[in-house]
C-alpha cells in the first residue's frame, strides 16, 4: 500500500531518551524545558527571531485573528484547507472569497481590491503547497487600505522567500506541525510575528491570558503544547535536511517521468527556496484525473484531491462562485510524497498514470466504455 503521505518517525530510542528525561523531571506541560528547547532550535534553524509553539495550526490561526482583533469581513482564498476559513467564522469574522491565480493557485492579488468594502479588516492568504503568494502585491494593497495581513503558512516549513523564512512576512504568519506536514510534532503549530506587542499578547493568550498566578491580562485560551510533542519535534528537527532533500529528489523524478502527461504543475515563485511539500498535478481534464486516481487505487496507491471541494462552495462559509478555483479544485490531484518512497514506487505510479492516458488517447475515436458520472464516481471499474 502506498498512502499519499506517511509521517516521519525518528528512531524510537531517540524519542525514549527524551521521554526518560520527562519522567525524571515530572514536568509534562506548561512551558516546560523541551518546549523551550524546541522553540529555540526552531528559531535557529529557520533563522528567525520570534515564534510561539502552540497546540495546532488551527489554534495558531485563531490566536492570530484574535490578537489582531479582526472584525467584519476578511478577504481570503477559496483554495486552502478548511481550517483557514473555518477559523475566521469561528472567531466571528465573515470570509470573503477572492478567486485564485490559475498558475500559482494562490489568491489572485489583482482581484483583491474589488472585494474590499468599509467592513474589510484583513487579508488571510495561504501559501498553497509551500509556494509563497504574491507577497509584495498583497503588502501594497494592505498598506493602501490599512488592512492587516495573516499568512497561513501551514505548508511552508523550510520555504524561503527572498532569502528569508517565509514565516517572517505579514503581520502574523501561522504554521502547522501536524503529523501529515513535512516537519511535525504529532500535533502542533506556531505563530510568527515581528511585532513585540503582538508576540507578548499571543504568548499570554495561549496560556489563558495569565499574567502571573492570580492575574489575567486578557481573554485567553488553552493554546499551549506539551513536552511529549516537543520531544517529537526535537527528534524530527535533527533529520529535517534529509527529509527536505529527499522530497526534492522525488519531485524532480516525478516531473521527469510525467513529462508527457497532459497536466501542468504550480508555477513556483521566482524568489523562492522551495520545500517540495506536496506533489500536485493539475490535469487538463477531470475525467483523466479521476481515471488515473481509480487506476492507482486499484493498485492500492492512494492520492488525495487536495484541495477539493473549493471552500467557496461550502454552505457554512459564505459561499460564492469562484470559477478559477473550482476548475483547479476539480482537476488537481496530489501524488504520494514522503521520505521512504523509492524510485521504483515512483516508476510504478507514473507508469500506471501514463498507461491510463495512452489507453484514453487510443480510444478517443471509439465510444468509450469508461464513463464518469456527474458525482465523480467511475461507472465502470477496470
Ligand atoms: C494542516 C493545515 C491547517 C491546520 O493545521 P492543524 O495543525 O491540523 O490544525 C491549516 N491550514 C492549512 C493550509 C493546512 O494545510
Amino acid at each position: 500500500m502506498i498512502p499519499v503521505t506517511k509521517p516521519f518517525l525518528p528512531k524510537i530510542q531517540e524519542f525514549e531518551s527524551y521521554v526518560n528525561s520527562i519522567w525524571e523531571r515530572q514536568w509534562l506541560t506548561n512551558n516546560g524545558p523541551l518546549v523551550n528547547e524546541l522553540e529555540l532550535k526552531l528559531k535557529n534553524y529557520l533563522g528567525i527571531k520570534h515564534l510561539l509553539y502552540v497546540s495546532n495550526g488551527t489554534m495558531a490561526l485563531q490566536l492570530a485573528i484574535n490578537a489582531l482583533e479582526l472584525k467584519g469581513e476578511v478577504i481570503t482564498t477559496p483554495f486552502s484547507f478548511v481550517a483557514t476559513s473555518n477559523s475566521l467564522v469561528w472567531e466571528g469574522c465573515k470570509p470573503v472569497f477572492v478567486d485564485i491565480d490559475g498558475e500559482t493557485f494562490n489568491i489572485d492579488p489583482k482581484k483583491i481590491e474589488e472585494a474590499i468594502t468599509p467592513q474589510t479588516s484583513a487579508i488571510l492568504a495561504t501559501h498553497v503547497y509551500g509556494n509563497p503568494c504574491d507577497i509584495d502585491a498583497i503588502q501594497g494593497i494592505a498598506q493602501r487600505y490599512s488592512l492587516k495581513v495573516i499568512y497561513d503558512a501551514a505548508h511552508c516549513f523550510g520555504t524561503k522567500y527572498k532569502n528569508k523564512s517565509v514565516f517572517e512576512y505579514g503581520d502574523i504568519s501561522t504554521t502547522s506541525f501536524h503529523a501529515t506536514k513535512l516537519f511535525h510534532t504529532i500535533e502542533g503549530g506556531a505563530v510568527f510575528t515581528q511585532c513585540p506587542e503582538l508576540l507578548k499578547k499571543m504568548a499570554s493568550m495561549r496560556n489563558f491570558g495569565h499574567n502571573g498566578p492570580d492575574e489575567f491580562s486578557e481573554l485567553g485560551i488553552n493554546g499551549k503544547n506539551c513536552e511529549f510533542h516537543a520531544a517529537m519535534g526535537l527528534c524530527n528537527l535533527k533529520q529535517i535536511d534529509e527529509i527536505l532533500d529527499k522530497r526534492r529528489l522525488l519531485s524532480f523524478y516525478y516531473w521527469r517521468a510525467l513529462s508527457t502527461l497532459k497536466a501542468t504543475y504550480p508555477k513556483l515563485n521566482a524568489d523562492l527556496d522551495y520545500n517540495y511539500a506536496y506533489f500536485p498535478v493539475l490535469f487538463d481534464d477531470e475525467q483523466l484525473m479521476l481515471k488515473c486516481m481509480k487506476a492507482l487505487e486499484n493498485e492500492k496507491i492512494y492520492c488525495r484531491r487536495y484541495f477539493y471541494p473549493a471552500l467557496s462552495a461550502l454552505p457554512f462559509l459564505n459561499p460564492a462562485f469562484m470559477p478559477v478555483c473550482e476548475s483547479v479544485a476539480k482537476r488537481i490531484l496530489c501524488l504520494p510524497l514522503y521520505h521512504t518512497l523509492t524510485s521504483s514506487d515512483l516508476d510504478l505510479i507514473t507508469r500506471i498514470m501514463l498507461r491510463v492516458q495512452n489507453y484514453d488517447m487510443q480510444n478517443e475515436m471509439l465510444p468509450s466504455s469508461l464513463t464518469v458520472k456527474q458525482n465523480g464516481q467511475l461507472d465502470t471499474a477496470y
